[in-house]
């Protein structure tokens, strides 16, 4: 059986990470791919863990020396996902999962188009404003900037081969599931 590339991309705020994690926690033959960025440490983040942190500098050679399968520039920092870290997991016998943004993801499309791409969408557009506006923390214009990202978002959602609505977190791990799942056994 072959290993897989799966690439999985979601509106902030869909509660994206908790669906994967409890995934990984189920299946162990699934990786999830660690990125380089050029931002910052969050607090609680762990180099290595959660991210390679590095330099602006070391980020532009490695695209130089062509060590990228994918990058992009969001929000004025830069990700990119190393050939290398997919290479050894799939040398490993795993399977790969990528958590990125919607450029980069549909560019490994392009470039191995039996990637399969899975979009994690918000139940509807009115609960995604409701639990922004809940949390009090944005202003009008903020909360509008977001509505209308998360539009452009779901628009692009439609490349994806598959679009889960996270619901619930239960749901959306077995949905999830089955997706990869039918995609492995069928190579
Ligand atoms: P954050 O800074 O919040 O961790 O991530 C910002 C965005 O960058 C998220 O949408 C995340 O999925 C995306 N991202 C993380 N790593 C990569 C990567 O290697 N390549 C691309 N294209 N996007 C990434």
């Amino acid at each position: 059986m072959k290993n897989k590339l799966f690439v999985i991309s979601g509106s902030s705020g869909v509660g994206k990470g908790t669906v994967l994690k409890q995934f990984l926690d189920r299946n162990h033959d699934f990786i999830l791919s660690v990125s380089c960025t050029t931002r910052k440490p969050r607090p609680g983040e762990i180099d290595g863990v959660n991210y390679f942190y590095i330099s602006k500098d070391d980020f532009l050679k490695s695209i130089d020396n062509n060590e990228f399968l994918e990058w992009a520039e969001f929000a004025q920092n830069m990700y990119g996902t190393k050939k290398s870290f997919v290479k050894d997991c799939f040398d490993n016998g795993k399977n790969v999962i990528l958590e990125i943004e919607t450029t980069g993801a549909l560019n490994i499309k392009k470039q191995i188009p039996e990637s399969v791409l899975i979009f994690i969408v918000p139940p509807s557009l009115e609960e995604l404003e409701q639990r922004l506006r809940g949390r009090h923390t944005e202003d009008e214009n903020a909360i509008q900037k977001r509505l209308s990202e998360v539009k452009i978002e779901i628009e692009r959602a439609k490349l994806y081969d598959y679009t889960i609505v996270n619901d619930s977190v239960e749901n959306a791990v077995t949905e999830l599931e089955n997706i990869v799942k039918r995609e492995v056994k069928n190579g």
